[in-house]
């Protein structure tokens, strides 16, 4: 009677998956870089953040993808330890700050130390010193991965007060959701929506029109809301990251010659692990694995671009059960519906890559950025 709750509640915490979606092919996927590459200053860093992403969620990409995955084009691996101030489990404001800003501070904080004295993030000191600047997620731009890169609030749910610093920021390319909290605001009559208008940046909601009004020419800042609050996960519709990413690289490559700092993110791969959810998992894997190719190419004929694919944390104690064989459905199990403290992979190439081998802090991620992009001045 016992063994069979316990092998009932066992079976219960599987999730078995199809394995029959799409698998894509990556030929020479390895991208060689030189050794006199590997040590040179970036003249653009591209910072991909997987939210939630842990090695569980990449192999299980993989097996997901017939045993492959782009990560492999990678030649650099490293770890980062992504501990909070006050947890061993960050959340995405802490560990985005730890990131943006090289400072630990405790959960929730977007963009403030300990003592939530505001921080200034390679983002801003990159723009301060020329170089066009660019955040593009799926989420909402005024959630904790991306406002860690601008904003500054103990408290990351206070998306108007964030949506306020993202006007201040002066963001040459974004995109993502969160319109409502621009023009429709609850705290002041404002309508952001109209003051980044009248700050000459090009502000759309309509994905056609607005790719093809961003020509690499334009003079404009660019603004494209893609979803009054959070967008859609990857399975109910949602594809314009790697078309963002495609947009993005070449209107920031066009917009200054000084160089670029673009912060992409991949939101609800920690969404899927907090919802236990395996196929949302492995359908919002493989849409940030379509925008790492995406970039990849870009990076590979650019030649002058620092490419980082790392995550926050990791998100529901992935494990893919021990019972899992060769062609048949990938089994995944959740320990958890929250964030965990493993330590997350870091992938690097292009110049500078070198920096990110090794096991090191998040708030490395800013120092080592710094060096390279020659800001060491600027705080
Ligand atoms: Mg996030
Ligand atoms: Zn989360």
């Amino acid at each position: 009677m016992f063994g069979t709750v316990l092998r009932f509640c066992f079976l219960g915490c599987l999730l078995f998956l199809l394995t029959n979606c799409k698998v894509v092919e990556y030929k020479n996927i390895y991208h060689a870089v030189s050794a006199e590459e590997f040590n040179r200053k970036p003249k653009r860093v591209i910072l991909m953040i997987g939210d939630g992403m842990g090695l569980p969620h990449i192999t299980a990409s993989m097996y997901n993808n017939g045993n492959q995955t782009i990560l492999e084009a990678f030649p650099v691996v490293g770890l980062q330890k992504c501990d909070s101030a006050d947890a061993l489990a960050t959340d995405s404001a802490a560990a985005a700050t730890a990131m943006a800003c090289g400072v630990k501070t405790f959960n929730q904080a977007i963009g403030v130390d300990l003592d939530t004295v505001p921080q200034t993030s390679i983002l801003i000191e990159a723009g301060q010193k020329g170089y066009a600047t660019g955040l593009v997620t799926t989420s909402s731009l005024v959630h904790a991965t991306p406002a860690g890169f601008y904003a500054h609030s103990p408290q990351r749910y206070q998306y108007e007060n964030i949506a306020l610093d993202f006007l201040q920021a002066n963001i040459d390319y974004a995109v993502g959701g969160g319109k409502k909290y621009f023009d429709r605001r609850d705290k002041d009559e404002r309508n952001l929506y109209e003051e980044l208008e009248s700050k000459g940046t090009y502000v759309s909601s309509f994905l056609e029109e607005t790719f093809q009004s961003t020509s690499p020419n334009s003079k404009r800042p660019f603004v494209f809301f893609t979803a009054d609050s959070e967008p859609l996960p990857a399975s109910q519709g949602r594809d314009y990251l790697s078309s963002a990413c495609r947009s993005a690289t070449k209107y920031l490559s066009a917009r200054s010659t000084d160089g670029f700092f673009l912060m992409i993110e991949g939101a609800q791969i920690d969404w899927s692990g907090h919802a236990r959810n395996g196929e949302e998992l492995l359908s919002e894997m493989a849409d940030f694995e379509k925008a790492v190719a995406t970039v990849l190419e870009f990076v590979r004929k650019d030649k002058e671009t620092l490419l980082i694919v790392t995550a926050d944390h990791e998100t529901g104690g992935l494990t893919i059960s021990p019972n899992s064989l060769p062609d048949e459905d990938l089994q995944l199990e959740f320990a958890s519906n929250a964030h965990t403290p493993q330590m997350v992979p870091v992938f690097a190439t292009g110049p500078g890559a070198s920096f990110f081998a090794g096991i090191y802090d998040n708030t490395e991620i800013y120092k080592k950025l710094k060096v390279l992009m020659g800001l060491e001045q600027s705080k």
